[in-house]
């Protein structure tokens, strides 16, 4: 996959329109949360409204695209903008220097990304998190004053991550504070994947904006025109997407590795190959493989597996046209000569994908979750369960 910077944004043209007349007139509010799926360009949305919050030259359609801030702008190195996001806490570190090593993560982190800005989603699979000490180091920003002009811009991306397992954490609560009482001239650009994940409260002190996926033709397009994908293979990862291109480069292969995401979808046909024996067998085999692995990385399997199971209902109606997983149609049709699924039996296996995803939230042991999930899918395509 060719590396790229910054490009432009793609296929969120009204957004950025209403965005970019409201920062022209000053009628942007202090606090923004930008929310929707992974890899749907939240990010990449909060640092066009920062190059533009931070331009004196914009226009109502926009940043001038060529003073000296705009230019810093674009290489994510203007001295007023801020831009916080997860890292892996550092391992071996004293709690009295983790604000210290937080900030180096960061800094390293944000160095690969002003190098290579697209990064496949689901990419990582250590835990990453926004701590406490980041939010302090955050505060200590907001109340400096600007170096270039009057105001300040913070995007904090993927704010969920501040919140631990079931609580509102100190992070979010330092965040709270914050957001209470900005001083003049200072934007938050708050992203996050579901609303849900976040406070109420934090909610309550942002205007919450939702980023759909964008049309599969525009990521196929990308994927063809900016980083020279092969008309074949972008047309297979676009129609995977879900309308985000961070997901749609999970499926791609980098440097000769095969994408996170195109690993993960490989592995849900094992998964439904077992669920579609008639004993258990395959499924405790399946299972086995997984005995060790952290329940965090089971995300993409599990989504992989919800859409291998929507092409297989998809076959079954007929409707072969919105099957995603494309390279799986023999397989499905080999399925489907042999046995008779019902394709309500398969819907209703949904509920058991959305469990296991609960299941992974609470840290439940990956063996134990996969074994379950499967068992249950089995029974209902079996017509065995209620
Ligand atoms: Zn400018």
């Amino acid at each position: 996959m060719k590396s790229t910077t910054m490009h432009p944004l793609i296929g969120h043209d009204q957004l950025q329109t209403s965005l970019g007349r409201a920062c022209h007139l000053g009628n942007l509010p202090s606090g923004v949360l930008l929310h929707g799926g992974p890899g749907v360009g939240k990010q990449h949305l909060a640092l066009w409204i920062a190059q533009v919050l931070l331009c004196p030259h914009k226009t109502p359609s926009g940043p001038c695209m060529v003073c000296k801030s705009c230019r810093l702008s674009l290489k994510v190195g203007h001295p007023d903008l801020h831009w916080f996001f997860p890292v892996s806490r550092p391992k071996n570190t004293r709690p009295s220097n983790l604000g210290a090593a937080l900030e180096t993560a960061r800094q390293d982190s944000l160095i690969r990304k002003r190098k290579n800005f697209l990064r496949p989603t689901s990419a990582y699979t250590e835990i990453q998190g926004i701590y406490l000490a980041t939010i302090k180091h955050l505060r200590n920003q907001v109340y400096k004053r600007p170096s270039m002009g009057s105001s300040q811009v913070f995007i904090l991306g993927d704010a969920q991550a501040m919140i631990s397992r079931d609580s509102t954490s100190e992070a979010a609560n330092a965040l709270l504070k914050i957001l209470e009482e900005p001083p003049s001239g200072t934007f938050f650009l708050i992203t996050c994947d579901i609303l849900r994940r976040l406070p109420a409260t934090i909610i309550s002190r942002t205007i919450p904006i939702h980023l759909a996926g964008i049309p599969t033709s525009e990521v196929k397009n990308f994927l063809m025109e900016n980083l020279e994908i092969e008309e074949k293979k972008a047309d297979k990862s676009a129609r995977l997407s879900r309308g985000s291109i961070g997901r749609s480069l999970g499926f791609l292969t980098e440097d000769e590795n095969e994408g996170t995401l195109e690993f993960a979808r490989q592995k849900s046909f094992h998964l439904l190959r077992a669920c579609l024996q008639t004993n258990r067998t395959l499924i405790y085999q399946e299972s086995i493989k997984l005995a060790g692995t952290s329940s965090r990385t089971l995300g993409p399997v599990i989504d992989s597996l919800g859409d291998a199971l929507r092409d297989l209902a998809l076959f079954i109606l007929g409707d072969q046209d919105k099957i995603v997983n494309t390279d799986t149609i023999r397989f499905l049709e080999g399925v489907c000569s042999k046995r008779n699924i019902h394709p309500r039996s398969i819907t209703e296996s949904f509920g058991y994908l959305d469990q296991a995803k609960e299941q992974m939230d609470s840290n439940v042991n990956a063996q134990l979750i996969i074994t379950n999930l499967l068992i249950n899918v089995q029974e209902k395509l079996s017509g065995r369960s209620k």
